[in-house]
């Protein structure tokens, strides 16, 4: 594959600001001629993160939107958005971490489709990953593949789902972020900190501290 070439139309990024859709972004401009990047503003805690992604669509000159899905707080309240409720410091033994917001995933892709066929764009880039699963049944690559066929379905068009991250990890994403050139934008600008600081984050909360051990492991491998 040549990665130069940007030899296809058109992509929506569902694109939060963070690690791993920063670098989908990224990837995203290499290879369409044309990309948008799609933010939803879900009552997160943390607003910092629409910010993050503000500045950094606006630095990468590329077109943003953010999506109101505040609906999403009234359904399924968890530490992302309610203040009252502490994000879990270490995974738990079984079930999911408090930090889901059960069916964020499917709900984010349905809108960026609907947004996209209003556009005539077929393909939706997302940053999900079955690598680093974590209790995320809307990361897993069978659940893409489905919601691809339930789309097409619904809508009757041919949707595209990409998902570059899929099978790699967070070494590896720091990897793919550097080969893209965006390595210094993807640590210093992107926020993916539960307790919502920019760059290295709190370097406490699980989200920091799979972070930092991708960027170890990534320096390790590579030699950096
Ligand atoms: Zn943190």
């Amino acid at each position: 594959m040549n990665m130069n070439t940007r030899n296809k139309e058109a992509a929506v990024v569902v694109f939060s600001g963070g690690q791993d859709s920063t670098t989908c972004l990224l990837w995203a401009m290499k290879h369409y001629r044309e990309v948008v990047a799609l933010s939803f503003d879900y009552g997160q805690r943390h607003r910092a993160e629409l910010d993050c992604a503000r500045e950094i669509a606006n630095e990468l000159q590329v077109e943003w939107h953010v999506l109101d899905m505040s609906l999403l707080n009234q359904l399924t309240p968890n530490s992302l958005t309610r203040e009252d409720i502490s994000v879990d410091e270490e995974a738990p033994d079984e079930g999911t971490p408090n930090s889901v917001v059960d069916g964020r995933n499917m709900l984010f892709l349905t809108f960026a489709a609907v947004f996209a066929k209003q556009r005539g764009i077929t393909d939706l880039i997302t940053g999900v990953s079955q690598s680093d699963f974590s209790g995320y049944p809307d990361c897993r690559d069978v659940f893409v593949k489905s919601l691809n066929a339930t789309l097409n379905l619904a809508m009757d068009y041919t949707f595209c789902i990409e998902t570059p991250l899929m099978w790699i990890d967070k070494a590896d994403t720091w990897k793919l972020a550097e080969e893209l050139g965006g390595l210094d934008l993807v640590r210093t600008r992107t926020l993916t900190c539960y307790n919502g600081i920019k760059g290295d984050g709190c370097g406490r909360c699980p989200s920091c501290r799979l972070r930092r051990q991708g960027y170890e492991e990534f320096v390790r491998r590579y030699g950096k």
